[in-house]
């Protein structure tokens, strides 16, 4: 055993495998990028299974995404053997979703509940919003939804929100009084919809802790560590779980990295570390220095941007890892310019590197830069992936035939009925929802019994279509109760005609809804065939759906190209890291520039987007974009000055020939040094400062002749006024645009004939 410990200790160094083996106590590692944190973590695991004999029944792990949990649970597989399907791994969101579904009659829930997504929310939202008769542009269901959201997330109850006066100050000074009325309709709503949202996945687990210490005292004694990755954006309803659930041990390891910290706007809290060293005073803390991941110009340039954030502790990251290539800077007149070079700077480091499309990531700051990247990318024939944005579960038809599957489930589920009864059409029109719900409130009835007997509340027209739709329902209710997930979709997906209404449109909008629909009911298989589900029903099938983040169904590991938004790039790291867009006003954010705290929440996300690369990045921004439908200008943004000049160069090759803002200027500017620096001809490097076109490709020069146009890669363009033919030694002179006249010799020069 001696022996086979060893082995993986080895591969740690001492500040880690001091992480790694102090398994008793309180234990925070803040660390820089690509220390190793997330390595801890998983050796830590591993090293309580093997050397501790602990079960790994007792050990739950926190995760930013299920995917890193999932690939964690890979590598403490490969180092435990199979007794590591037993640990308890995920997001918050998922691994207490699973507790909720346990102990849901605890409060008042039933262990089916539904799970409401954004969506779900914000239509919920919109109703009541219509129900009060309020303005719904003052009362937008994005904003009202975020101040719910903030609100559940520092677990203020909608009782206490109507109570309390800072909020209602606020709202009043918004001209948003109704907001804790709101509130108030929208939790009683998804209480009599047996239905939480994402944020009440967290907010209930609190209320089940703090009012059942029966239950809670269960979960203590079930796990002995509890451990959590990405600590820096906890909030404080999930630091609050994962405090009382070690509070009988105390055996609780955190690890994250303040100057990663970016969901401030969703309520994650730096303050959190803070609290950590207040609630347990003897907390070992460990700090971990060397970068793994990256070469000494990344970790420098990361260092030299961080450093600019006065709110950060100071750490000192540094690497053995070799110099690497300096960052290169990519330049594009518009953004469909700058997906172009994207895409040929990749093609081209693919050619020359030989390495495979998985080995880049294209990382932007909000998720409509993806659709320039893309066109360019599917033009060059390189395969990518999108992963955010749109995902399956958000689309359409998916929503639909889920919400006739989660309406199966559960009869409570208001907003499932609402998008389903009248699709496809069955003449039930709005007015007929609206007086069932009515006469429900009014005789203090699920809404359910109302629409069983629909014909005595709405009379007959409505109330026949809407008893038939209750028949219908009722049929996929005991397909539910005796078949599996599979065998119940497939009914529901031909029975309720929607699988008929999308094979006859035969439009390719109409084609790939119904291949989607057919996917959706192909992964219900591949789940009721999985021989570990034990619970292969339709309800634990909605559950897994509901706690999928877009990443997680993407688990092939396919050649292909990453695209995705910093925010989901968090953990993550890649060989070849292009960040686009850096623009002023896009990156740093229009929105994110009224504050200090804000533009150093930025800055942080631009240190987290330079940490994903390994071994080189590419900066890039465009001059000219469509934002909102208009053509904008742009400007360079102000992280690119804040990268130390000497870690970055002008990527010649793959940038626009002719800068033309005096934005651009003034970031070449600061770059003349080190183009200097890196180039053996230095002697002309200093007046001239020519970029070569974009598809600059040497010509063969035996027929040049006088009078012809040339570009060369550094003089620019230029007129051949002399050509000189003494042997083999060609020579021509020619008189450039901006560096003269100069001779040169034909078989060495490189030169386009334009
Ligand atoms: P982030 O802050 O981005 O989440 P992190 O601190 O979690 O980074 P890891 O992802 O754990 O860092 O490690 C970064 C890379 O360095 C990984 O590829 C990891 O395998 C490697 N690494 C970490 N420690 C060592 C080590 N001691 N020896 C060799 N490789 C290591
Ligand atoms: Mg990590």
């Amino acid at each position: 055993m001696a022996e086979a410990q060893a082995d993986y200790l080895d591969q740690l160094n001492p500040p880690q495998k001091e992480g790694v083996v102090n398994v008793e106590g309180p234990c925070m590692i803040i660390a820089g990028a690509g220390s190793g944190k997330t390595r801890v973590l998983t050796y830590r695991i591993a090293h309580l299974i093997r050397a501790h004999n602990v079960d790994p029944f007792n050990i739950m792990a926190l995760t930013f995404t299920n995917k890193a949990a999932r690939e964690m649970q890979k590598r403490i597989e490969q180092m435990v053997g199979n007794d590591a399907k037993n640990l308890f791994m995920g997001t918050f969101h998922s691994v207490f979703a699973r507790i909720l579904r346990a102990e849901a009659s605890s409060i008042g829930y039933p262990s089916n509940f539904t799970i409401y997504d954004t969506d779900d929310s914000k239509s919920l939202i919109k109703l009541i919003v219509k129900e009060f008769n309020l303005d719904d542009k003052v009362y937008k269901p994005n904003i009202v939804y975020n101040r719910i959201s903030s609100a559940k997330n520092r677990l203020v109850s909608w009782r206490e929100y109507q109570n309390n006066p800072i909020y209602l100050e606020d709202d009043n000074q918004n001209m948003r009084p109704e907001m804790g009325r709101i509130y108030k309709a929208y939790s009683e709503r998804c209480f009599a919809a047996d239905a939480m949202d994402f944020d009440d996945l967290l907010f209930n687990t609190n209320i089940l802790f703090q009012e059942h210490p029966d239950v809670l005292n269960k979960y203590q004694q079930r796990f002995h560590y509890v451990m959590i990755d990405e600590f820096q954006d906890t909030n404080i309803s999930q630091y609050l779980i994962a405090k009382r659930l070690a509070a009988v041990r105390q055996n609780i390891c955190v690890v994250g990295d303040d100057a990663q910290s970016i969901y401030a706007f969703r309520g994650a809290d730096i303050q959190n570390i803070l609290n950590f060293e207040r609630d347990y005073p003897d907390l070992k803390t460990i700090r971990l220095e060397q970068n793994y991941r990256s070469t000494k110009t990344i970790v420098n340039a990361a260092n030299s941007v961080i450093g600019k954030n006065t709110a950060q502790l100071k750490k000192n990251v540094w690497t053995t890892n070799q110099d690497g290539d300096l960052i290169e800077l990519i330049k594009a007149t518009s953004d469909n310019e700058e997906g172009q070079l994207v895409a040929s700077a990749i093609f081209e480091t693919r050619m020359q590197q030989h390495v495979p499309e998985k080995d880049f990531a294209i990382l932007y700051r909000t998720n409509s830069q993806s659709r320039a990247m893309e066109e360019a990318l599917r033009r060059k024939n390189i395969k990518y992936r999108i992963v955010g944005g749109l995902s399956f579960y958000q689309r359409k038809e998916i929503k639909d035939l889920l919400a006739y599957f989660r309406y199966t489930v559960n009869p409570n589920d208001e907003t499932a009925m609402r998008r389903i009864i009248n699709l496809p059409k069955r003449g039930i029109g709005p007015g007929t929802i609206d007086k069932m719900v009515v006469a429900a409130s009014e005789e203090g009835k699920p809404l359910w019994d109302i629409m069983e007997k629909a014909t005595s509340y709405v009379g007959n027209r409505g109330g026949t279509q809407v008893e038939n739709f209750t028949t219908l329902i009722k049929s996929f209710r005991l397909t539910n109760e005796k078949k599996d997930a599979y065998d119940t979709a497939s009914q529901i997906a031909k029975t309720s005609g929607l699988l008929k209404e999308l094979y006859e449109d035969k439009t390719i909008e109409g084609m790939n809804r119904y291949e989607n629909t057919q996917e959706l009911l192909n992964a219900i298989k591949e789940f009721t065939d999985n021989p570990e589900r034990e619970d292969k029903s339709l309800g634990a099938f909605l559950q897994d759906v509901a706690l999928l983040t877009d990443e997680d169904r993407n688990q092939k590991s396919e050649d292909v190209v990453t695209l995705m938004t910093i925010h989901m790039a968090k953990g993550l790291e890649f060989p070849y890291v292009f960040i686009v867009g850096l623009e002023e006003e896009l990156f740093p954010s229009q929105m994110m520039l009224s504050s200090r705290a804000d533009l150093e929440e930025e800055r942080r996300l631009f240190y987290v987007a330079i940490t994903r690369a390994e071994k080189k990045l590419f900066l890039s921004y465009a001059l000219n974009r469509y934002r909102f439908g208009r053509l904008k200008n742009c400007e360079p943004s102000r992280f690119l000055e804040e990268v130390e000049p000497q870690f970055i160069k002008v990527n010649r090759k793959f940038s626009s020939k002719d800068p033309v803002s005096p934005g651009v200027n003034y970031v070449t500017k600061n770059f003349v040094s080190n183009i200097k620096k890196e180039n053996t001809t230095k002697r002309f490097a200093a007046k001239v400062n020519h970029t070569p076109s974009a598809d600059f490709e040497p010509s063969d020069t035996t027929n040049l002749a006088e009078g012809m146009k040339v570009e060369h890669p550094k003089f620019g363009f230029g007129l051949v006024v002399n050509i000189d033919e003494q042997g083999s030694n060609k020579k021509a002179k020619v008189e450039f645009e901006k560096a003269g006249e100069k001779t040169l010799l034909l078989s060495f020069a490189k030169l386009r004939i334009v």
